[in-house]
């Protein structure tokens, strides 16, 4: 009899969305945790029909069907972080934010709330939940600088970074991919202080670049990095993975964390 040589990697929990198209949620952070050696567990918080463009319609599950997912792995797996994407109700909210506290695991939070498509993934009500229930249990979370503008209510990404960390365990990047100019600066706020960090602009839009960011941060977390290390390891997969992105369908282009390479026969 052979004995399988049985690997143990990190478990990251996902609780996102999902996009049929494969660039964004739940599969966009599988990908990542498969590209940076974790594994993702998956709790998925709503179903989208959307494509590669934008997003045409949301169906959030409900509470109880997200509970159970996430009883049923956790029941199961021992979790090293959480990630949090898109969230599809409030009543949502209150149930991950009681996970949360029963898993005592470091939790990166990408508060989802618009489509880069431009359509709505989650409304006034949730957002507000996510800053009072969320934000204070995560150790990273990464708006874009739209959502921080949103749930801030301060339209300077610096002032919004150092507001929205101060109410974190950890830090917060805002990320200013969306934003104009020639260069792509993320405002990383963390213990008072703030650092802008730095990228070339890269041609083209992207799809599925904040979850998979995000994403990273969870791997690398739960493969034990400090919260500052993971941020600075992550926008660096992310990188990598923007200048050799895949492409998909006719709209935006996807990061290229998993480019199949066919090696299996
Ligand atoms: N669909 C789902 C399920 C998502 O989680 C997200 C973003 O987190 C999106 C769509 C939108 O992704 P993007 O704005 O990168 O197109």
């Amino acid at each position: 009899m052979i004995q399988p040589d049985v690997k143990t990697p990190p478990r990251v929990l996902c609780m996102s969305g999902h996009d049929p198209s494969g660039g964004a949620g739940l599969q966009a952070d599988i990908e990542t945790c498969l590209a940076l050696g974790v594994h993702a567990l998956g709790a998925l918080t709503l179903l989208t029909v959307q494509d590669t463009h934008n997003v045409s319609r949301v169906q959030p599950l409900a509470v109880e069907m997200l509970d159970a997912q996430i009883a049923a792995v956790c029941a199961d797996a021992p979790v090293a972080a959480i990630k949090l994407g898109v969230i599809g109700s409030v009543e949502q909210v209150h149930c991950i934010a009681g996970w949360i506290d029963r898993l005592q695991v470091p939790v990166v939070l990408d508060p989802v709330l618009r489509a880069g498509g431009g359509a709505t993934l989650a409304g006034q009500p949730v957002a507000r939940a996510l800053l009072d229930e969320l934000l204070p249990r995560a150790s990273v979370a990464t708006p874009n600088a739209d959502e921080a503008r949103l749930l801030s209510g301060d339209d300077d990404p610096a002032a919004a970074a150092r507001a929205l960390a101060a109410r974190t365990q950890g830090g917060v990047l805002v990320t200013g991919g969306d934003e104009p100019g020639d260069e792509v600066i993320n405002h990383w706020a963390h213990g008072g202080e703030l650092q802008l960090h730095r990228w070339p602009r890269i041609d083209g839009t992207y799809h599925g670049s904040g979850c998979t960011l995000a994403a990273a941060i969870a791997a690398r977390l739960a493969q034990g990095l400090a919260v500052e290390a993971a941020v600075a390891a992550a926008e660096q997969a992310e990188h990598r993975w923007l200048v050799a992105p895949k492409r998909v369908g006719g709209g935006r282009l996807v990061p290229g964390r998993c480019v199949l390479q066919g090696t299996e026969s």
